[in-house]
């Protein structure tokens, strides 16, 4: 009884494929109002009255032209189910592909997802079945439509089954109970918990687990589930060594079975018999049953089944010792052993090649979403110093502005207090030190060109008496008017300064002595002629002017003014208001 368990497996978890697509509740056939209602009434008529549903389908496809685009994926999924039916993968998977990635309808995406889930099982391409379980169990939470989530918790819950993975199979089938779509019964769950129990090997033949699934089935008609059901508790009897049990349950079940035309539960439920009559001892009848086994067998069989049957025939005939047949017979055990094993460990090795494939993706998406937010970062960081360095370079301006505006404002009174210290605060003409270091410059320049120039020193006559007589104010007046008079005989380049009090010098630039007494006369003229008007009356003022010229006095500024003011001592000498040159001195002193 040692491979009894094991050899249930493969057959049965296949059975619970095909069958859990074929699990949908038949419903009274009613009319359909509209295409969409068509279609429905269809899929649940698909597998209650299968020829119905072939002509519905039939029609339905000559009414293509005026379906909408929703129900014609509708139909192809419909298609599908009926390619798949009839054992034509390649066209049901091609279809169901298609549905998959264009129908934008998750229900129906779900439905065709489990439905070609179902189909690579049966065809044995485990890893792709797995790698789209993997998948559906992902998208289970968005799934709500209940015949699609029943659906498809149905085919994950087969297929774990099939991998061996027991616990997520009964979680899975537990989970179908909760989304009974309407219509259906809690059988086809109950047949799911019960194979992952009985996968688990945590199933006996008294476990009220597996006499509820019997019952709900029996109740609700579904004999195919029924019948498995019943292989199930005979195989527990054999298992617990009570091959009566088992042999009645067996006898109790086979007219379903029979008529079930089941080939997996046919061959399952003779060899469970011929199990039970050699448990018993009854090996004439254990042989007998165990060829008819073997018999109804089809090629490629890898279920565990037909190995259980070559068992019993070698065994009973290493009874009898026959060496021959025993050998005969032990061959082809062995033979569907490994293919058994190899199909069993092929479902082992693929669903774990499946789960590496869900480690390797996310760990993949970790590493990318990693490398996201780092890159993230970078980017943000990147933003951040060009924040940073466009803001220090703004500081950086204004503090650069502001320091060239401090320092402009900074050199502009500078300079006015330059040329203010340069200036004389009452005329605005230049003060005596800087009228002397102009003229000194100015003089140097000539001596090198050999140009000639004059300078005249001027003194009003008698103001003490025009401040007496006035007052201060009006002397300042008076200072101001005769400057301005000055002025108007002056060219841009003769300098103008005032020595002292009532006492002014001036520089006449590129001038001969000639030119020089000229404009010295002019001035002396201009000031007598610029009376200030104070109370009705005119305050006249006059000046007495002294001349030197470098052509006689050469170009030393100290010499220069010697000169000048000695002329100008000898113009007040004269009686005032008029002009002396340095030859007037030379002349003077011969008169003396
Ligand atoms: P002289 O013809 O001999 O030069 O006679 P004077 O009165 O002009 O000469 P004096 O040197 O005796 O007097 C000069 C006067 O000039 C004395 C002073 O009050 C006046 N004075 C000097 N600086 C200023 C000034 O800035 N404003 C006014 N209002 N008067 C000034
Ligand atoms: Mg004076
Ligand atoms: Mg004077």
């Amino acid at each position: 009884m040692r491979s009894l368990r094991h050899c249930l497996r493969p057959w049965f978890a296949l059975a619970g494929l095909v069958f859990c697509l074929l699990a949908q509740a038949a419903h009274p056939v009613r009319q359909a109002g509209n295409v969409t209602g068509f279609l429905e009434q269809a899929e649940r008529l698909r597998t209650a009255d299968h020829g119905r549903f072939v002509r519905m389908l039939e029609q339905l496809h000559r009414e293509t032209p005026d379906l909408s685009p929703g129900e014609q994926w509708y139909l192809r999924y419909l298609d599908a189910w009926q390619a798949s039916y009839q054992g034509d993968y390649d066209t049901a998977d091609r279809v169901l592909r298609g549905v998959i990635a264009h129908s934008g309808n998750v229900a129906l995406e779900a439905k065709a997802s489990a439905l070609l889930m179902s189909n690579l099982g049966l065809q044995r391409r485990y890893e792709e079945a797995f790698v789209l379980a993997n998948r559906l169990a992902g998208k289970l939470p968005a799934i709500h439509d209940r015949l699609a989530r029943f659906s498809v918790l149905a085919n994950l819950s087969q297929l774990l089954a099939l991998a061996g993975q027991n616990d997520l199979a009964l979680n899975y089938a537990r989970m179908m109970e909760d989304t009974l779509p309407p219509g259906e019964t809690s059988c086809n769950p109950l047949t799911k918990q019960v194979t992952a129990l009985y996968n688990a090997k945590r199933l006996s033949s008294s476990g009220t687990e597996l006499q509820r699934a019997i019952e709900t089935c029996q109740a609700a008609k579904q004999s195919v589930f029924a019948n498995a059901m019943w292989l199930v508790l005979g195989s527990l009897y054999l298992d617990e060594g009570k091959p009566d049990k088992a042999r009645a349950v067996i006898n109790q079940a086979a007219p379903g079975i029979a008529a079930g035309q089941f080939y997996s539960h046919s061959l399952a439920a003779k060899v469970e018999l011929a199990q039970a009559f050699q448990q018993m001892g009854q090996d004439d009848k254990a042989l007998k049953t165990a060829l008819a086994a073997v018999a109804m067998s089809s090629g490629g069989d890898l279920s565990g089944s037909l190995r259980d049957a070559y068992r019993v025939l070698y065994e009973v005939e290493r009874k009898r010792g026959n060496a021959a047949a025993t050998l005969a017979y032990y061959e082809q055990y062995v033979a569907q052993d490994k293919g058994y094993l190899n199909d069993v460990s092929a479902r082992t090795l693929a669903y774990q090649v499946a789960q590496q494939h869900v480690l390797t993706a996310r760990l993949e998406a970790e590493a990318l979403s990693k490398q996201n937010s780092i890159l993230k970062l970078q980017r943000a960081l990147a933003t951040k110093a060009a924040e940073t360095s466009r803001l220090y370079n703004m500081l950086l301006l204004v503090v650069l502005f502001s320091i060239v505006f401090w320092l402009f404002r900074l050199k502009r009174s500078q300079l006015r207090f330059m040329r203010l210290s340069r200036l004389d605060g009452l005329t605005g003409i230049l003060n005596h030190q800087h009228f002397i270091c102009r003229t000194e410059r100015a003089l140097q320049q000539l001596n090198k060109k050999v140009g000639h120039a004059c300078l005249i020193v001027l003194d009003l006559d008698h103001f003490k008496l025009v401040n007496d007589t006035h007052g201060h104010a009006t002397g300042d007046t008076v200072l101001k008017r005769a400057v301005a008079a000055c002025q108007q005989q002056l060219r841009p380049v003769d300098l103008f300064g005032r020595l002292g009090g009532e006492e002014f010098g001036i520089l006449l630039y590129e001038c001969s002595r000639e030119q020089g007494m000229d404009i010295a006369n002019r001035i002396r003229a201009a000031i007598v002629e610029a009376p200030v008007s104070k109370d009705g009356c005119e305050i006249m003022v006059s000046a007495s002017v002294g001349l030197a010229s470098t052509a006689t006095s050469g170009y030393g500024v100290q010499r220069l003014c010697r000169e000048a003011d000695a002329a100008l001592y000898r113009a007040k000498r004269a009686g005032r208001n008029c002009v002396m040159g340095d030859l007037e001195v030379a002349n003077a002193l011969v008169q003396a």
